[in-house]
């Protein structure tokens, strides 16, 4: 069997121009604002830049302005944009907008796609995913989903409450996952609602401090109090939320593991530099066969993770749920990216933990991908158990 990984012409020319525009515009932004969260201004002047340079939106179809790039080809080109924290936000294809647009393609209207894709896919608003509650509600158990909506004369009234909503702060529309029919526990019903945020019954309770904190907009807990929805704010189907969210769920995790790819390389360039550079024990460091051995462990942990991630996209560009792959695939990754962030660190010696290099920043923001689209510990027990049902299938 011929296995042909290398991309398409077109797709290897915009992974090239990407890596050019990362390194040329994005990083010295990024060195000279060193401020954890870019401002609104850093945003807009990124964006700008990555529309001149013709990298902008490249997964968004080509009648919404973008290159229409399937999952293969954004495994390409988003590894080169998450060479840089700022790559993403860039390119437009940061979390969560980057998985949003990939979901209002797929399930909105068309008057949806109007009023929220076209202005999502030119940068000119932004938008977050409400799930996750606090306990005891809905977090790697989605059927434990808490927020509630309630048809009422023409709409909808959600009430509930959600916290970790990336993006949350500055976001023109809100995804929120509600309840609409069944109880906490029970599979039920979930229904998704595109609630706008001049909407007087959504509100921000607080920012949450977190250890990363590189992702526009931060965290934010909601409050849904009696928040009134009209029927065209159901996006999808009612009671098709949890179907929908599988849409958007494993390209999702695939995207986000392309985008850390990124910046486990940059962060492997940093310790080779140094390992070439620095001068002990009357040898360079990359002569140590220890260190050796963490620049040799890097380079399985990038490469293992680039195959996982193709693997995934192939099923998905087949139209496959791709359940199994992109489970295996996002805990493989977010493990070996937190490995070679950390492994490249420690080559660094004192050097690693200081600002004069950003691999201390990267390993606070690559933490937390071993929780956030389903943690480790969610995926193994999946992964077992889609295993074990399968085998048990084969023995019939
Ligand atoms: C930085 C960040 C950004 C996020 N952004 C968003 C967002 O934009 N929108 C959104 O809706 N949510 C978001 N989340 C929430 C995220 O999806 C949840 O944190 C995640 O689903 C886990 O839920 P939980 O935190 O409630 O943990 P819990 O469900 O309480 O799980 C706690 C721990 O239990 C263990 N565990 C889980 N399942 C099993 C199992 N089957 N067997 C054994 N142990 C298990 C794991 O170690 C897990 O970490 C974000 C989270 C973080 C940290």
């Amino acid at each position: 069997m011929v296995v042909d990984l290398a991309p398409e012409p077109a797709v290897a020319d915009l992974a090239e121009r990407t890596a050019r525009f990362v390194r040329d515009v994005v990083l010295p932004v990024e060195e000279r604002h060193r401020d954890p969260v870019p401002s609104e201004a850093v945003r807009r002047e990124l964006q700008d830049a990555a529309r001149k340079a013709g990298v902008f939106a490249p997964h968004v179809s080509t009648g919404y302005g973008g290159h229409g790039l399937d999952m293969r080809g954004r495994a390409a080109v988003f590894e080169e944009a998450g060479y840089a924290l700022l790559g993403p936000l860039a390119l437009n294809i940061a979390a969560p907008d980057e998985g949003n647009m990939h979901l209002l393609e797929a399930v909105a209207s068309g008057p949806q796609k109007e009023r929220y894709l076209r202005p999502l896919a030119a940068g000119e608003i932004r938008s977050c995913f409400a799930m996750t509650e606090p306990a005891p509600g809905a977090g790697s158990d989605p059927s434990a989903l808490a927020t509630r909506a309630e048809r009422v004369d023409g709409g909808w009234r959600i009430n509930g409450r959600k916290w970790f909503t990336t993006g949350g702060d500055g976001a023109a529309v809100t995804i929120c996952m509600a309840r609409t029919s069944g109880n906490p526990g029970d599979a039920g019903g979930a229904t998704m609602f595109l609630v706008d945020a001049d909407n007087p019954g959504m509100k921000t309770v607080r920012h949450i401090e977190t250890l990363d904190q590189s992702l526009f907009g931060g965290h934010v807990e909601l409050l849904f109090e009696d928040c009134e929805v009209p029927d065209d704010a159901v996006l999808g189907q009612v009671d098709a939320g949890f179907r929908n969210a599988q849409v958007r769920l494993g390209p999702a995790r695939m995207t986000h593991c392309m985008r850390w790819l990124g910046i486990a390389r940059h962060a492997n360039d940093i310790a080779i530099r140094r390992a070439n550079e620095r001068e002990l024990f009357g040898s360079r460091l990359g002569e140590l066969g220890m260190v050796q051995q963490m620049i040799a462990d890097n380079e399985i942990d990038i490469a293992a993770s680039r195959g996982l991630i193709l693997r995934a996209c192939w099923e998905l560009d087949q139209g496959r749920s791709a359940a199994q792959a992109t489970s295996i695939g996002k805990t493989f990754c977010a493990e070996a990216v937190w490995r070679v962030v950390d492994r490249s660190l420690q080559i660094c010696g004192a050097l690693g933990v200081s600002g004069d290099v950003p691999l201390s920043r990267f390993l606070r923001e690559v933490r937390p991908f071993r929780i956030y689209d389903g943690p480790s510990e969610t995926h193994r027990w999946a992964i077992a158990r889609r295993a074990i049902r399968q085998h048990a299938a084969a023995a019939r």
